[in-house]
């Protein structure tokens, strides 16, 4: 085979590896006769060269038998024409009929930038609606909260190099070495290099990422706010305040103070709210108190619950009161689940946000996006998050729903109700480039649409760095990309030229253009020396961390060095946090508490891994983790089948005997649908309760319990 090596991204997690990918020299849209070879980009800054098995097996998915090849209405192939005629008939008749709330994207952080930006600009600019939200609400919603109420502007400080330039890295809520493997790659040498590294990880389970732990708290579910309300109080104690940076760059220090003083009044107080020794803590904070260079690095464990925004500032509170923050390896670094969860953040991609990292109620804002947009009917307000979009299809509200590449049917919680809500709307769409998911079950218009090493844009990962995912096989049957099925929707509603775009390089340049109009460089999030990008030069783009505003080519490398934040005043904001356990409180009737997470070779809801039989090895089914006290006097052995039930749902599962889960805790992993196995949906039993700031469900947490079946 003669071939030309390109360079992409990878499509998983947020670590946002750089692959070198072989393309082909002859392919044909009747598929790839050999597989190319992908392996890591030694340029790419995230990973240097390394992937995971993940990245590596990518090429093992790329001959999947199950693509969705044509458009189909009802059940029948029909043309796009045809399909496109349904789908933009309804949304005119629906919005002429009820407004345009009644029509709802639910889209993805595995679509790319310039997808985001078409589908928020027909929804907010010419549709009128805000109901735009992503499966990203379920991975990083309450971190962006954090960062705004914070900073005022949802920007992550830190860079990977942070991570092995620090001297003390506190990982809470993350299981990296499983679901960030570069990242923790690159920790683990760091930490031989400098042998005084100390790592921490906080987190209820025992997890591969504890192999490198100076220290593990198995803290009670939930409880995280309370280590950070302790070392606040305690730096003061212990005289490491930056009181030249409290007095210079921020504002209400003495709230935050006061609220830590009473809600962690002492370490024991602290230490038994989270279920952990007093020795433990002192040594997490000594630790704190000795090194300036600390990078507090968390994930889903912080962000999935119903006090994700308040964890995430009591957080930022500790590194702003220390001045911990815009320094090499120090800050407060929130890690991203998906590939483009970032990207959708920066082009409005949440049903509460506008555009280009502007909110509905940022002052002038909305019309300033209609300007540039020329837009005819701008929504004025937010617009539903996730699980509230769900419930209002339910209640017949949002008739037309298009879900784009996100399987919601298992990955949000309790699934019986998503199941009622598509069974309740007029019209689902969906666009995918997988045939049979249990959400394209449930759809009314299916849409072919292209996937990984066909789809053409970009990504931002999570140190804000842009890359390039590039388009380099045909698109098989008639997929199409997603924002071309945008575009086609959009001009028969009557917006031709708002969306008559020749490909994506033309996207991105005006969702650059965006992010500087009327604004010269002082917007949190500007790309505006992109504005002008040339179509080679978009094709030749190399990774760059935003912002990139004129005159900066090179990027931003980390935010907040000169202690200005995008607050009015420029000072950042310490939030008073009060913390609290999981609002679903353990009975009698449901005495075990179930968390969730991933396991190491699988994404997601196993859509594309699943078709990698390397990937499968690792975890060939499903689980239940159950601690083996409880084993024991529930009468269940290893690979017993176990029913788990909560007030929503039940699920059967093979029990793995564990001590990396404590009593009266259990763990079951996400991936598996009804497709793979039956009755293992764990997001059955997850209850809708939401962070009531950034919407973003609790899916780590649910009250179950547990009963021996039969033994296998
Ligand atoms: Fe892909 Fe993440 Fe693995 Fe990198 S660490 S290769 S981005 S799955």
């Amino acid at each position: 085979m003669t071939a030309t090596i390109a360079k992409t991204t990878c499509p998983y997690c947020g670590v946002g590896c750089g692959v070198n990918f072989t393309v082909p020299d002859s392919t044909s849209k009747s598929g790839l006769t050999e597989v190319p070879p992908v392996s890591g980009d030694l340029d790419h800054p995230a990973n240097f060269g390394r992937l995971c098995v993940k990245g590596s097996s990518l090429s093992q998915t790329l001959q999947s038998d199950d693509r969705l090849l044509a458009p189909s209405v009802n059940g029948d192939v029909v043309s796009w024409d045809s399909a496109l005629e349904t789908v933009s008939g309804k949304i005119a008749q629906v919005v002429k009929d009820h407004g345009p709330d009644s029509f709802a994207f639910y889209l993805s952080g595995q679509i790319l930038t310039e997808d985001y930006y078409v589908a928020n600009k027909l929804a907010k600019g010419f549709i009128g609606t805000a109901n735009v939200d992503t499966n990203s609400r379920l991975c990083m919603a309450s971190a962006v909260v954090g960062y705004k109420r914070a900073f005022g502007s949802d920007t992550v400080p830190c860079n990977y190099e942070d991570l092995e330039l620090c001297d003390l890295l506190i990982m809470v809520g993350s299981n990296a070495a499983w679901t960030h493997p570069i990242l923790y790659q690159r920790i683990v040498e760091a930490k031989k290099q400098r042998p005084n590294m100390k790592v921490v990880v906080v987190d209820p389970r025992e997890t591969a990422t504890c192999d490198i732990a100076d220290l593990h708290l198995a803290i009670k579910p939930g409880s995280d706010a309370a280590i950070f309300s302790f070392l606040l109080q305690h730096s003061v104690q212990a005289g490491v305040l930056d009181n030249g940076f409290i007095s210079r760059h921020t504002n209400g220090f003495k709230e935050a103070l006061n609220q830590a003083l009473e809600s962690t009044p002492t370490l024991t107080s602290a230490a038994n709210f989270c279920g952990i020794s007093d020795e433990d803590l002192m040594q997490l904070a000594n630790w704190w108190v000795e090194t300036p260079e600390t990078v507090t690095f968390y994930s889903q464990g912080i962000n999935q619950s119903s006090s994700g925004v308040d964890k995430c500032n009591a957080i930022i509170n500790c590194h702003l009161a220390t001045g911990r923050i815009g320094k090499e390896g120090a800050g407060p670094f929130s890690i991203t689940g998906q590939p483009n969860a970032m990207g959708g953040r920066e082009v409005g991609g949440l049903a509460n946000q506008l555009a280009a990292h502007m909110d509905f109620a940022t002052p002038g804002a909305l019309e300033l996006v209609q300007r540039f947009w020329q837009a005819p009917n701008m929504a004025t307000e937010n617009g539903l998050k996730a699980v509230d979009l769900f419930q209002a299809m339910e209640e017949g509200k949002i008739k037309v729903a298009w879900i784009m590449s996100t399987n919601p049917m298992v990955s949000l919680p309790d699934t019986a109700q998503v199941r009622r809500a598509l069974e309740k709307c007029e019209l689902v769409i969906v666009s995918d480039c997988k045939a049979h998911t249990d959400t394209t079950a449930m759809a009314d218009v299916l849409f072919p649409a292209t996937g990984w090493s066909e789809k053409d844009g970009t990504v931002t990962n999570s140190e804000r760095r842009i890359s390039r995912q590039r388009g380099l096989l045909p698109a098989p049957g008639e997929a199409q990309h997603d924002w071309w099925a945008i575009c086609e929707v959009a001009k028969r509603l009557g917006y031709q030229s708002a969306f008559s775009y020749r490909n994506v390089h033309e996207i991105f340049a005006e969702h650059a253009a965006l992010s500087a109009f009327e604004n010269s460089g002082k917007r949190d999030f500007d790309i505006g020396h992109f504005s002008q990008i040339t179509k080679s030069e978009y094709d030749a783009l190399t990774p760059v961390q935003w912002p990139v505003p004129k005159g900066r080519p090179e990027g931003t490398k980390r935010m907040f060095e000169d202690g200005r934040f995008f607050t009015p005043d420029k000072r950042a904001k310490f939030v008073p946090i009060v913390p609290i356990l999981p609002l679903q409180e353990k009975t009698s009737d449901w005495p075990f508490t179930l968390n969730t997470g991933r396991v190491r070779d699988q994404w997601h809801t196993m859509t594309r891994t699943g078709d990698a039989a390397l990937l499968t090895k690792h975890t060939d089914q499903p689980y239940v983790e159950i601690h083996p006290k409880d084993a024991r006097q529930l009468g269940i052995e290893d690979k017993t089948l176990v029913r788990i039930t909560s007030p929503y749902g039940e699920v059967l599962l093979k029990a793995k005997i564990s001590r990396a889960v404590a009593p009266g805790n259990v763990f079951v992993p996400i991936h598996w649908t009804q497709q793979f196995s039956n009755a293992s949906v764990v997001s059955n039993l997850i209850p809708q309760v939401v962070d009531p700031l950034s919407g973003q469900p609790e899916s780590k947490h649910a009250q179950v319990s547990l009963e021996a079946v039969k033994n296998c």
